[in-house]
């Protein structure tokens, strides 16, 4: 089987280029690749990519997700998120291609409090979110059999994220405050490439799997439950920490305002996926505590 895997060096990208080298011959490129054209800003340089590759398989983990430039750049993250993608999901539906991609729960207007499921109704709140729903639709406009996961607050043990910040900010201040009216589930890098690897094979041999999966960690929790679990656990880690977990301020989203507005609901039912894939999705502590382990070398 020949993969093409794009946006190599992003979190979950990275998380691929070891999830699908079993699989098969991978060709992983990014926006800098010299001999194929990895950068999704060059339409005809994707072309002519999947031209000359022809992949059985398409994953693209490459994306715009500066969400709050977003608002200032819509047309970049419009060429990227939804354009580009457009003329993947073209190409794959010429080459009987699987294309395989990623969106967001920032598909959805965020309100309430029940999980997401994916036949419900979607409403950007933001441009980068709108550029994601474009790209989905037009996934699924193409024909092309796809999988298409949406997830949410993805994190990764390499680059900086979340966690990271959070103990670096509680080992220098006195005081933390977080913010404690968004829900949702922090999802591993790992986690989204071991469940495409798996999800891959199943969709060659059933193509009637072909479609749109929510995957995201089990369980819920909001940014300052993130972040107090995170310092609940630096101790163990031998963090010097001056902010203990319960000592982390609870923050409403007003007191963070940001260029673009970002759901309160990012939770996912994720029923869909586990049941079409025979699927168990671990609690998203599991993850974190493991990616703190790694990031803090024990
Ligand atoms: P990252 O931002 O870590 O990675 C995205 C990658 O895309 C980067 O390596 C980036 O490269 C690359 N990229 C950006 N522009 C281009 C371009 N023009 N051509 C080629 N590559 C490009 O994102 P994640 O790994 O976190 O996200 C993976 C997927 O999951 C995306 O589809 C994202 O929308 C989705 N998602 C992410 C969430 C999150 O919390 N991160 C939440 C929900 C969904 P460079 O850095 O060099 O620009």
């Amino acid at each position: 089987m020949k993969i093409l895997l794009l946006g190599k060096n992003g979190q979950v990208g990275w998380e691929l280029q070891r999830s699908l080298a079993p699989l098969g011959q991978v060709l992983a490129l990014d926006s800098l690749s010299n001999e194929y054209c990895g950068d999704l800003a060059n339409l005809q340089g994707l072309a002519e990519t999947v031209r000359t590759y022809a992949p059985d398989v398409i994953v693209n983990a490459a994306a715009y997700t500066a969400v709050d430039k977003a608002e200032q750049e819509r047309e970049q993250a419009f060429r990227v998120n939804a354009e580009a993608v457009a003329l993947l999901a073209q190409a794959a539906a010429q080459i009987d291609a699987l294309l395989v991609h990623y969106s967001t729960d920032y598909v959805f207007p965020g309100q309430g409090a029940a999980a997401w499921r994916e036949e419900d109704a979607v409403g950007p709140l933001n441009v980068y979110g709108e550029s994601k729903l474009a790209g989905e639709e037009a996934i699924q406009a193409s024909r092309c059999a796809h999988l298409i996961f949406r997830t949410s607050w993805v994190y990764a043990a390499r680059g900086n994220n979340f966690a990271r910040t959070m103990l670096r900010l509680a080992t220098e201040r006195d005081s933390l405050g977080v913010i404690d009216d968004q829900f949702g589930a922090p999802t591993g890098a790992e986690l989204i490439a071991d469940v495409t690897a798996h999800a891959i094979t199943a969709a060659r041999r059933d193509p009637a799997l072909s479609g749109l999966y929510h995957l995201a960690a089990a369980g819920e929790t909001t940014w300052c439950g993130y972040a107090r679990f995170v310092l609940s656990q630096a101790v163990g880690l031998g963090v010097p920490v001056k902010v203990s977990a319960e000592q982390v301020q609870s923050l409403t989203t007003d007191a963070y305002p940001t260029p673009a507005r970002r759901p309160a609901n990012s939770r996912l039912d994720t029923q869909k996926l586990q049941q079409a894939f025979a699927l168990n999705l671990p609690d998203w502590r599991q993850g974190v505590a493991r990616m703190l382990m790694e990031i803090q070398g024990k």
